[in-house]
């Protein structure tokens, strides 16, 4: 393929994978393949080093509180220094719900140990401890997308409740749902091209829109601008329609 070609990063796939998280990649190559865009896929698990130069979008997905404890050793070994000089740098990255929570500063989870995070994001994580509500449900939110107003739909299922510093800007405004902590209206976060979310889903199958801001964005560095041509995105727009039907 002489034209464009996306390289993504999967952070522990095996290990940081629930409600189907793997389906944003699965996504991704879809909608790149059936435009022409080449599509190279890398995954690195623990004990595997991230090379900072060598992607153009990070993906990681969520995970429960004992597989975000038994990466997080690995994550700041072999790859949060990478993760963060990448993001310095404009290398898109995209990450789900407990890997948003690493992504920040630190995630004190239900049993009150605090998980050191990579630091990407200005942000933190508090569980409100054991027998908490947990944020569970359906969520629709509000996202100013390139082209206007958009909803992204979903599902979240969490415990942590998330607080943004003055050092990111969150992604979206809570329409129905908890998103970052069920009080201020906020959901994800953005800081350069990195983009973190607490929905699942998975969350970019059903918001072709967002999916199309995130290979626009991952290119963008390498390629300067590259025209999307539209695709046939007629089932993706009734999911869409029918998780808006729901909340
Ligand atoms: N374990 C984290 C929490 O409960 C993240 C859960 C998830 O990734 N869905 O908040």
């Amino acid at each position: 393929m002489s034209g464009p070609v996306l390289r993504v990063a999967h952070l522990y796939p095996r290990l940081m994978n629930i409600y189907g998280d793997r389906g944003n990649i699965m996504c991704l190559r879809r909608r790149c393949e059936t435009r022409g865009i080449g599509f190279e896929l890398t995954e690195l698990g623990l004990r595997d080093r991230l090379d900072a130069s060598a992607h153009d979008l990070i993906f990681a997905g969520g995970a429960q509180d004992r597989e975000q404890r038994g990466v997080v050793d690995d994550l700041l070994a072999t790859k949060a220094d990478a993760v963060r000089e990448a993001v310095e740098d404009g290398v898109a990255l995209l990450a789900v719900c407990g890997a948003y929570q690493l992504f920040g500063k630190f995630y004190r989870e239900s049993s009150g140990v605090e998980l050191p995070g990579a630091g990407v994001f200005d942000l933190h994580t508090e569980h409100p401890g054991e027998g908490a509500r947990r944020c569970i449900g359906n969520i629709v939110v509000e996202w100013d997308a390139p082209a206007g107003v958009q909803t992204i739909v979903g599902f979240e299922n969490h415990g942590g409740r998330t607080r943004l510093g003055p050092g990111v800007r969150p992604l979206a405004r809570v329409r129905s749902g908890f998103g970052n902590n069920g009080e201020d209206g906020t959901e994800g976060a953005v800081y350069r091209n990195a983009i973190g979310t607490y929905i699942h889903g998975s969350l970019l199958p059903k918001n072709p829109a967002l999916a199309d801001h995130v290979i626009a964005l991952a290119l963008a560095r390498r390629y300067g601008h590259v025209p999307l041509a539209p695709i046939d995105d007629r089932a993706e727009e009734r999911a869409h329609a029918a998780a808006l039907r729901l909340k």
